[in-house]
């Protein structure tokens, strides 16, 4: 797909969801007093893993509305002790997309230094109006120093079957691998059966950005008519939206308010800040059917 071969015996490993493989690929490289780069808002389970290992999380901030990486900041956070950056895109929660430039950038920041790349990847297949995604596989530079995880759970609608793979250089796999032997052994054989029979036909992926993005479109016409101020959203199936304009509220109390008195469930996005900062942001999650983002589109119009 991205025109790298991965050695099948070596190079890859299924793993019990894209979460196991970041947690292992985190404990597998990292030891108390290094420092590992994460953005912020960030995935959830990242810094409890870097904690976990004994790591320091360094975190530095996408900014609204377009929540673009600042490379000076980056540039200036690795020091001696940097021992992994951790990138995501497309990127949860704020639906962006880093490009090849992106990775560019972070390639030649991380030549002549010994920092390992991890990069979520899991909503690869998920990217809007026409843009690629820009894979680390994809880049020979980047694609010798990363762990890139991707989640069956995402390209096949199977969250909860928890399965998903890692792809690494060899010599970062075999130590990957001596985590995963006694945590995790192997994943269930059934449901990786499942999957090998149902990837037997080819590029069962292939529509799959255009099935999100006429939900997306679909989602963002429903909230036209409200007080909601929609940011871009350029890939993955979430979809922030500012409701400074409806209510003075902390954002917590916000999404409280709409899932108890309005019947949507969203997420603050304050709870991807390490600090809580409260943008007045919130995200919503348009990986559902057009009925079900109709009735969400008929009840946020009363907000
Ligand atoms: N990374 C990101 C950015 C995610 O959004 C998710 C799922 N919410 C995961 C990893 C975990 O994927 P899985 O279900 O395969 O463990």
């Amino acid at each position: 797909m991205y025109g790298t071969r991965y050695d099948v015996e070596h190079e890859i490993t299924v793993t019990a969801g894209a979460t196991q493989a970041l947690f292992t690929a985190v404990t597998a490289c990292v030891r108390p007093g290094d420092e590992v780069i994460v953005f912020e808002p960030v995935y959830d389970s990242y810094a409890p893993a870097i904690e976990l290992a004994g790591g320091t999380v360094v975190r530095l901030q996408l900014a609204a509305p377009d929540y673009r990486p600042d490379w000076a900041a980056v540039a200036a956070a690795i020091t001696a002790r940097t021992r992994m950056i951790m990138i995501n895109t497309p990127h949860n929660p704020t639906a962006t997309v880093w490009t090849a430039d992106d990775l560019d950038r972070l390639a030649a920041l991380v030549r002549d230094t010994a920092i390992v790349v991890v990069a979520d990847e899991v909503y690869e297949h998920i990217v809007f109006d026409g843009a690629t995604h820009a894979s680390c596989a994809r880049h020979p530079e980047l694609a010798a120093r990363s762990f890139v995880v991707s989640s069956f759970g995402k390209t096949y609608h199977i969250t909860g079957w928890k399965v998903g793979y890692i792809l690494a250089p060899r010599e970062l796999m075999a130590e990957f691998r001596k985590v995963h032997q006694f945590n995790v052994f192997t994943v269930n054989t059934p449901v990786q059966l499942a999957l090998a029979d149902y990837m037997s036909e080819p590029a069962r992926h292939t529509g799959l950005a255009a099935f999100y993005q006429a939900k997306r479109d679909f989602f963002r016409d429903a909230l036209a008519d409200t007080r909601f101020e929609l940011l871009p959203s350029r890939g993955t199936y979430f979809q922030l939206a500012r409701f400074g304009a409806i209510s003075t509220l902390p954002d917590t109390a916000f999404c409280e308010y709409l899932t108890r008195d309005i019947g949507v469930a969203a997420i603050p996005l304050s709870a991807f800040f390490a600090d809580g900062r409260d943008e007045r942001v919130v995200r919503f999650c348009f990986a559902k059917t057009e009925a079900t983002l109709a009735a969400a589109g008929e009840r946020l119009r009363r907000v």
